[in-house]
């Protein structure tokens, strides 16, 4: 198992780090997951957030949310982009 190995790499120090932010909610292992597969993500396939296409070159990332959560999505054109942005606006994110 793959977690189990990286875990097994891990030092003492870098083990109670871990275990403090998983106490404490895991906002920062969370983060780092979700960096993760954004990061991958853009090197994959890119959804259309409103519309579910596939999003090309032409394609559009925005990048919304306040600094300690940030947030990215693609767009596959202005109409969707602009429907997102009504939607973020109605429930304020
Ligand atoms: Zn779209």
């Amino acid at each position: 198992m793959k977690i189990r190995q990286a875990v097994e790499d891990f030092d003492l120090t870098e083990l109670e780090k871990l275990h403090f932010d998983l106490e404490s909610g895991g906002k920062h292992l969370r983060e780092l997951v979700k960096e993760r597969m954004e990061e991958l993500n853009t090197h994959g396939k890119r959804i259309c957030a409103v519309c579910g296409e596939e999003v090309g070159s032409e394609g559009i990332e925005l990048t919304f949310g306040p600094k300690e959560l940030r947030k990215k999505a693609h767009l596959c054109a202005y109409d969707c982009l602009e429907y997102f942005i009504t939607q973020l606006r109605e429930r304020q994110l």
